[in-house]
């Protein structure tokens, strides 16, 4: 293989929507996921030592240690059909430290091994980031080092993508709500890449413009209500469209009230007119709105961007997915964040490592729509010409 991925977490749920952590790979979260990896090592002078171990850690994109735990030790057993041939279980990259905390079953059958946890030998993940690698290092019985490096994502041609998101933040009406703080932004779009890097999108924010908002944008409690053609809507809108070029995607932190965590401009809207001059036209601008004061954990950017990339609405959909999700994930009762909970993309219509018409949901995000409306029904009906986005481009 020249390259490795982000696991998927596409078997690792049960029907109770916990995850399957058993010694049989067929029963592991990454034993059986579609985008896990093994090690193999060929050494004739080992024949019949029934197991050897190596080292595997990631590196950052300057070759620097990126993730390398106390213990970096895992176990790969011998052949029987092929003596003096090691290979290991499946194991797998993950894109954040919650993902990797999660202890992996050792698939090795032993019940003293039986759950190991993060920076134990014969701990099965490792997080990585979009522009690492991932290294394996063996050293046989006469000291020897042997050694494999292979990035994150295939480089030629590079099937990574980027997408650029303008940020506008509002000061709001009398009651002097501020600006959300930088710092808050920033970890808004660490969240999201920490979710969409694992399918090789990243997504780069630009500098925060700061404006204040319309005061025909406030409702009577000084925030901006949302609501789809509202006149509320309409004078925001107004505000935000001359400033922005078509075919783009802005953030947008306001105090949102309305009971709204954050909305997407994903429908159709009406022509707003303006006094005096032509009417303005939303045309493929896609502005999110974000509650300024929302929690982190909500995963909110993170989940108003499979709207804007995917061109789709929500649905009720399992807990473990961020697309599509009309349920917030703090409505699950669980503590977040937690490896059960809105982290995942469906993997749905076939092998998402083997579908050049990015057909699969995993690939909607780089599936390129023809036309923006109308919008399909949000994941059962298959990727149509409006499914996707023209917004990703290059690495
Ligand atoms: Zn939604």
């Amino acid at each position: 293989v020249e390259f490795v991925r982000f696991g998927l977490w596409d078997q690792a749920y049960d029907a109770a929507g916990d995850v399957k952590n058993d010694p049989a790979e067929a029963d592991n979260f990454v034993g059986a996921d579609t985008r896990n990896f093994y090690f193999r090592v060929r050494d004739d002078n080992a024949v019949g030592a029934g197991s050897i171990t190596i080292n595997w850690r990631t590196l950052l994109a300057g070759g620097g240690n990126d993730d390398a735990p106390a213990s970096q030790q895992l176990t790969l057993g011998e052949l029987n059909t092929a003596p003096g041939v090691f290979v290991s279980n499946g194991v797998m990259l993950v894109t954040d430290d919650t993902d990797n905390a999660f202890p992996t079953d050792s698939g090795l059958l032993d019940p003293a091994a039986d759950l190991v946890a993060v920076g134990m030998p014969d701990h099965r993940t490792r997080r990585g980031r979009i522009d690492g690698s991932v290294r394996g290092e063996y050293t046989d019985g006469g000291g020897v080092l042997c050694s494999v490096q292979k990035p994150i994502f295939r480089r030629a041609p590079d099937e990574r993508r980027r997408v650029a998101v303008r940020v506008v933040s509002y000061t709001s009406g009398a009651a002097g709500y501020a600006n959300a703080r930088a710092a808050d932004i920033a970890a808004h779009f660490v969240n999201a890449n920490r979710r969409w890097n694992a399918i090789g999108i990243q997504i780069d924010a630009g500098d925060t413009v700061e404006r204040a908002i319309p005061a025909a944008a406030l409702d009577a409690a000084d925030q901006y209500p949302g609501g789809i053609d509202s006149a509320e809507e309409q004078a925001v809108l107004a505000d935000l469209i001359p400033i922005t070029p078509d075919n783009t995607v802005t953030v947008v932190m306001v105090t949102l009230g309305g009971g709204n965590n954050a909305y997407t401009t994903l429908n159709r809207r009406a022509a707003i007119p303006v006094a005096g001059g032509p009417a303005l036209n939303l045309g493929d601008r896609f502005f999110v709105f974000v509650n300024t004061r929302l929690d982190l954990e909500n995963y909110t950017v993170s989940h108003e961007m499979h709207h804007v990339l995917f061109n789709r609405g929500d649905e009720d959909v399992e807990r473990q997915y961020i697309s599509f999700n009309t349920n917030p994930p703090d409505g699950y009762g669980v503590a977040l964040p937690d490896v059960r909970i809105y982290r995942r993309f469906q993997n749905q219509y076939g092998d998402p490592d083997n579908d050049p018409t990015n057909a699969n949901v995993v690939n909607w995000a780089r599936h390129a729509r023809a036309a923006r409306f109308p919008i399909a029904g949000a994941l059962d009906p298959a990727a149509d010409n409006t499914t996707g986005n023209i917004l990703v481009t290059p690495y």
